[in-house]
């Protein structure tokens, strides 16, 4: 007969505000199996850990259940503190009658019902539980880095500076990210440059980090501590060994095309550097565009070259390495305005994004840093920014807050008022959210020192006029519609998540939101773990934020990295799941449910009236189940059984539900 223990805790008032706690330590006391029952007012807290511990050895028990918060917040609290106690850790059950019981009901009297009805089960299933031993696993001492903007850049300096090996990829032929795009920065006004590319040349100088720019991660198998990742290398047509960086090739390419990093203010050649100080400072050829690939013709760079760096047959190159840890930090794009045409963005010159208004007024821009309307290169004396441009807007953009809009805004205000003092800025908004340090105070300023004029409300249509662009909006504080002319108009656009996002998230077994952001494991206390063990995320493609914040989660997801770097051995998770070979009919429906790719087939010999007859049966990959449990609800014939979560104890708790 097992002898359980249950523990009830009241969390303060948060369980037992709703909940009749000693209701509930009474009917436990009558349980099956049960020898002690007592409740206390923190069970998490020291004392309620060591009257756990007291009870396991005093009433001898060998099972725990504690019935409180949620396991995903103190399931390891109390499993430490029964294994101080001589117990197996997963001897102890947990029952949240609290996220599922008190926090979601106000009836007294029902709440405790279903509290006493949840124990019960936990009492159950633990009746039903085995000893489990975790098992031991090597790993690689070399981290990952997805994505080498800010984020990637710096998790990976954090990493490397810690002692470990880095391989930083990045899918276009320069690291620096969006920030490489952008003039002064909020709130400091620091030139972005200035900041960000002493951080490029740390990370290609440091003897740790490998930079392996113009690629892609084709595939990641493997699990924590032993991920075999395969990378394609794009070929660039450039010997980078060879290229001394000189740039003869692109002052000389006749082919051009928009140039993505000035957003298609500007053009390029079809050899070219992204911007004057990208890293590697080498160039690449753009393939699609290059004459000699689109009609053998041309050829210019190749022969001009005079160390015949530039190679045409260069083929694409494929990396296998296998690392310890990966952090995702493969940032954001912003939205399309295809569905703005109120705006007439795409139609008018003079209507552009903030992202090209960064473009334009930064030094190394299209105009040299020149603020000038793109339909005649004249200073514009009125500026309109319009905020929240699908931000905010379920029914045609994205329903959440970008967070950074109103902060590039005024920052844009100041900028212009800075460089162009008779120029004016009018910006319409919604709300103004300055949420950060020194956030308020630098958008007063906007305001005070640099004369914005903010008008709350929204824009309804932005039309040209002569060679003007007439703003009409509505100015929803004095209740009157505004009609401004403008040299120029500024859009605001949401922050979206990567096109590719969501198949670098599947590709990854990293899930995602409904915009296709990567979602961390727990929003408040594992803000850059991923479900999968070993995959952290860092900085925009979690979301829309700021450089500093993005900074501190590189750090962050960093440090979590080095986390298992730092280990010879991991210890894997022992609820995982098992075959019963004996009862497994070979069927393999659950080799294509498993989202971790951790069953496959084995083939059994067996002797059958003395002859040898061979069967197939599922086979369990212990250290890449990741305990989803997917397997076990497919198998007809209860072959799959989830160590810890067994179709037994399942059972169990159905059955003592339905008491
Ligand atoms: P990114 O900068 O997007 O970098 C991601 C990198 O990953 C890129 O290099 C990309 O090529 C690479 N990548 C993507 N997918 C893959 C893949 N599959 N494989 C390999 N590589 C991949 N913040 C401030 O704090 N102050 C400001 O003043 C400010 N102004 C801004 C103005 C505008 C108009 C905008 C749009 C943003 C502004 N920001 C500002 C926000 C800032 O740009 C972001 O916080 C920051 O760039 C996020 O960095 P990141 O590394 O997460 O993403
Ligand atoms: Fe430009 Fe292609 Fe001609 Fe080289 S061969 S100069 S990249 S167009
Ligand atoms: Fe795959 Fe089954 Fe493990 Fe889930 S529980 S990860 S489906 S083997």
């Amino acid at each position: 007969m097992k002898r359980i223990g249950v523990f009830v805790c009241k969390c303060g008032t948060n369980i037992a505000g709703t909940v009749d706690i000693e209701a509930v330590v009474k009917a436990a006391e009558k349980m099956p199996g049960v020898a002690h029952a007592a409740e206390y007012t923190y069970m998490c807290s020291e004392i309620g850990q060591v009257m756990i511990q007291d009870a396991i050895e005093q009433e001898k028990l060998d099972r725990v259940v504690v019935a409180a918060c949620s396991p995903r917040l103190h399931e390891p609290t109390f499993r430490k503190a029964a294994e101080a106690a001589g117990l197996n850790p997963y001897l102890v059950q947990i029952a949240n009658i609290r996220e599922h019981c008190s926090w979601v009901h106000k009836n007294e009297e029902e709440a405790t019902k279903k509290a006493i009805a949840m124990t019960r089960t936990a009492v159950a299933k633990a009746g039903r539980s085995q000893e489990l031993m975790p098992s031991e696993i090597s790993v690689e001492h070399r981290a990952l880095v997805i994505g080498a903007g800010i984020a990637g850049i710096q998790a990976a300096l954090d990493i490397a500076d810690a002692g470990y090996q880095v391989d930083l990829v990045e899918k276009s032929s320069t690291i620096g990210g969006r920030m490489a795009q952008l003039d002064k920065t909020f709130p400091t006004l620091d030139c972005s440059a200035c900041i960000l590319t002493p951080k490029m040349v740390d990370a290609a100088s440091h003897p740790n980090i490998n930079l392996i720019t113009y690629s892609e991660v084709e595939n990641v198998d493997g699990y924590v501590g032993n991920f075999e990742v395969t990378i394609r290398k794009k070929a660039r047509y450039v010997d980078v060994e060879k290229c001394t960086g000189c740039g003869i090739c692109y002052e000389k390419c006749p082919s051009k095309v928009d140039n993505e990093f000035d957003e298609g203010l500007a053009k390029r050649k079809a050899i070219y550097v992204p911007f004057p100080q990208a890293v590697p400072n080498k160039p690449v050829i753009d393939r699609p565009n290059c004459r000699w690939f689109e009609k053998e013709k041309c050829g210019v760079c190749k022969k001009i070259c005079p160390t015949e760096a530039v190679d045409f047959e260069q083929e694409d190159e494929i990396v296998e390495q296998k690392y310890g840890a990966i952090v995702v930090a493969t940032g954001f794009d912003v939205l399309g305005l295809e569905e703005f045409g109120e705006f007439s963005y795409g139609k008018h010159p003079d209507v552009i994004t903030s992202l090209e208004f960064e473009r334009l007024i930064n030094a190394s821009g299209p105009s040299g840093g020149k603020l000038v309307r793109p339909s005649n290169q004249e200073v514009p004396k009125n500026v309109v920014f319009i905020q929240c441009v699908g931000s905010r807007d379920k029914s045609r953009g994205k329903e959440y807050c970008s967070k950074i809009c109103c902060m590039y805004t005024a920052k844009h205000a100041i900028l212009i008022k800075e460089k162009y003092p008779d120029t004016q800025a009018y910006v319409f908004y919604i709300d103004v959210r300055t949420g950060g340090k020194e956030f308020e105070e630098f958008h007063r300023r906007a305001v005070e020192n640099y004369d914005a004029t903010y008008l709350r409300g929204i824009v309804g249509k932005v039309f040209p006029e002569g060679d003007k662009l007439l703003v009409h909006g509505v100015d929803s504080l004095s209740g009157r519609t505004v009609e401004i002319e403008a040299d120029m108009v500024v859009l605001a656009t949401a922050m979206t998540a990567r096109k590719d996002a969501g198949a670098v998230s599947r590709m990854l077994g990293v899930s995602c939101d409904s915009h296709e952001f990567m979602t961390e494991a727990h929003a408040k206390l594992r803000p850059v773990e991923t479900h999968s063990a070993g995959i952290f995320l860092a900085g925009a493609c979690l979301g829309p934020k700021d450089i500093p914040e993005t900074v501190a989660q590189a750090s962050g997801a960093a440090v979590k990295a080095i986390g298992i770097l730092s280990k010879e051995t991991l210890l894997s998770d022992p609820c995982v799941s098992e075959v019963d070979e004996a009862t497994c009919t070979g069927c393999l429906n659950c080799i294509n449910l498993c989202p971790y790719k951790a069953i496959s087939e084995k083939t059994l010999e067996e002797k059958v009236h003395g002859k040898v007859v061979r069967r197939l049966v599922a086979e369990v990959n212990e250290v890449l189940c990741q305990g989803c449990g997917a397997c076990t609800v497919a198998c007809r014939p209860g072959a799959m059984n989830l160590r810890g979560f067994t179709n037994d104890q399942i059972l169990a708790e159905v059955d003592a539900v339905c008491l």
